[in-house]
């Protein structure tokens, strides 16, 4: 299934950008038996799509800046995918406790939980609001100072660096003709005497250079749409507020909860704690960042890091959570598109922009809206070529999905290691430990033989 030939160098449309949305896209248009090729410089789902808070969610907390559409929108999208996507999507529930000072009082959160359960046309698991006294039963270890008591609603998780690939790894089964390459990095984009487009690019890994033409192009570039778009000889403005966001993995025993809760913080903002899989998921920062800046495999600032571990300890004072809880951290820089207001108000719909006869650009968005994003963004393309669009296509289940959906839910066996390698596009060690398997380190599957497997195959390492 990895097809690496470009013999046939001609396609309907190339994707610059193999995060969530340039794979979500590829995957429908490749439904469409659209030839497509999909290009991105790095690993698929390895730049802001793996630095999520790894929610599929409707997002509460944009019921306070009015934007009903975007969270009845979103709450679709994620009760879809909690459906079409069961292996690497789970619906959990996440505890909102309410303090005197809080700057959602107790019956403003039951109202906004309501509202919540309304726009998924009651389709989340219904809200729950507790005591201050049974919160406390609820989550063991909780600041009772000033405790008003709770609210309880349900989001789902998601792998977010499987849910990308696997729109990868779909979209190929569905359309032979299309391709899809990681590590190839464009460099230049220019029109031919006939219109179409050429579209230069370099392997990261080798450095070999190589060229190919398409009738339409998209940039689904994230973070990094300015950057790209300034590559690409037409007039542009930019468009994007770059906006970092850090976690912290903690270990599991750092705190005494087994439930996802949000905490409100003194600066008015949202920080959320997940226990996942084998550690706790503690995020996120919002800090502006600069917009020529290196976006690469960021990591998050000492003092991302303090103000976080800050926030747990402001809620569960007695763990006393420190630098020594910390397993891993990661950090990434949201795709926001500029509206004149701050990073926690900037509206997270998406744009898309036709800068040049059938040539898009989308930006903004969340993970969770994805799918919607390619259908809105392929109906204009569509349109533009007259091809008939099918909208019921891309709410269709996977036809292929991972090898290994969990790391720690099944024994893993050299012949799944070999799978993996032959149908996921892997190229190097980090592809197939931290997204085929999705561990933080290869360490943390206890398991010698495998691991003793794995560093023996000859994958190049990057980090
Ligand atoms: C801290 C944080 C937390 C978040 N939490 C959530 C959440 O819980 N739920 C949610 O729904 N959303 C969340 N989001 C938002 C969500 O993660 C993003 O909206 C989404 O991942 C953006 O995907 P993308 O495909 O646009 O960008 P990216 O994933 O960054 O993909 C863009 C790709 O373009 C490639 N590229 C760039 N330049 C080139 C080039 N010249 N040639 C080839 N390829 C190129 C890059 O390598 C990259 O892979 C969060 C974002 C952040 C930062």
């Amino acid at each position: 299934m990895a097809r690496e030939k470009l013999e046939d160098k001609h396609f309907d449309v190339i994707i610059i950008g193999g995060g969530i949305v340039g794979a979500g896209i590829f995957r429908d248009l490749c439904l469409h038996k659209k030839k497509t090729l999909l290009l991105d410089k790095n690993d698929f789902n390895s730049q802001t799509s793996s630095g999520s808070s790894k929610m599929l969610h409707g997002g509460i907390r944009y019921l306070e800046n009015l934007d009903f559409a975007l969270v009845f929108e979103a709450l679709l999208e994620k009760n879809k995918w909690l459906k079409l996507a069961p292996h690497i999507t789970k619906e959990i529930p996440f505890y909102l406790p309410v303090y005197q000072n809080s700057k959602w009082p107790l019956f403003f959160m039951r109202m906004g939980l309501f509202l919540y359960d309304l726009l998924s046309l009651f389709k989340n698991t219904s809200h729950k609001v507790f005591s201050a006294q049974k919160t406390q039963t609820l989550l063991p270890g909780i600041n009772s100072k000033g405790l008003k008591g709770s609210g309880l609603y349900y989001d789902g998780i998601v792998d977010d660096h499987k849910l990308g690939l696997e729109c990868v790894y779909d979209g190929l089964n569905h359309f032979d003709q299309s391709i899809a390459h990681n590590y190839k990095e464009v460099y230049k984009v220019s029109k031919t005497r006939e219109g179409k487009y050429t579209v230069f690019f370099q392997d990261t890994l080798t450095g070999k250079k190589d060229l190919a033409y398409t009738t339409n192009i998209v940039v689904a570039t994230g973070p990094f749409t300015d950057q790209m778009m300034h590559l690409i000889d037409v007039p542009w403005e930019n468009i994007i507020y770059p906006s970092k966001g850090s976690h912290l993995w903690l270990k599991k025993d750092a705190l005494p909860i087994s439930d996802a809760l949000v905490m409100q913080t003194a600066d008015k903002r949202v920080v959320f704690i997940i226990p996942q899989r084998e550690a706790i998921l503690v995020g996120t920062t919002e800090i502006p960042v600069p917009a020529q800046s290196d976006f690469n495999d960021l990591k998050p600032t000492p003092q991302e890091v303090s103000y976080l571990l800050e926030q747990v300890n402001i809620y569960f004072p007695e763990a006393k959570v420190s630098f020594d809880h910390i397993m891993s951290s990661f950090a990434a820089v949201r795709p926001l598109v500029k509206d004149g207001h701050s990073s926690s108000k900037i509206s997270r719909n998406h744009k898309i922009y036709n800068p040049q006869k059938k040539m898009w650009v989308i930006a903004g968005g969340k993970y969770t809206t994805f799918r919607k994003m390619a259908e809105d963004l392929n109906k204009k393309l569509f349109a533009k070529n007259d091809w008939s669009y099918d909208k019921k296509k891309s709410s269709l289940p996977f036809s292929q999905v991972s090898v290994i959906a969990h790391p720690f839910r099944q024994k893993i066996q050299p012949q799944d290691i070999d799978d993996i390698l032959q149908k996921e596009l892997v190229r190097t060690q980090e592809d197939l430990v931290l997204r085929r398997l999705s561990l933080q380190t290869l360490d943390h599957l206890n398991d010698p033989v495998i691991i003793d497997y794995i560093e023996k195959l000859p994958l190049q390492t990057i980090r």
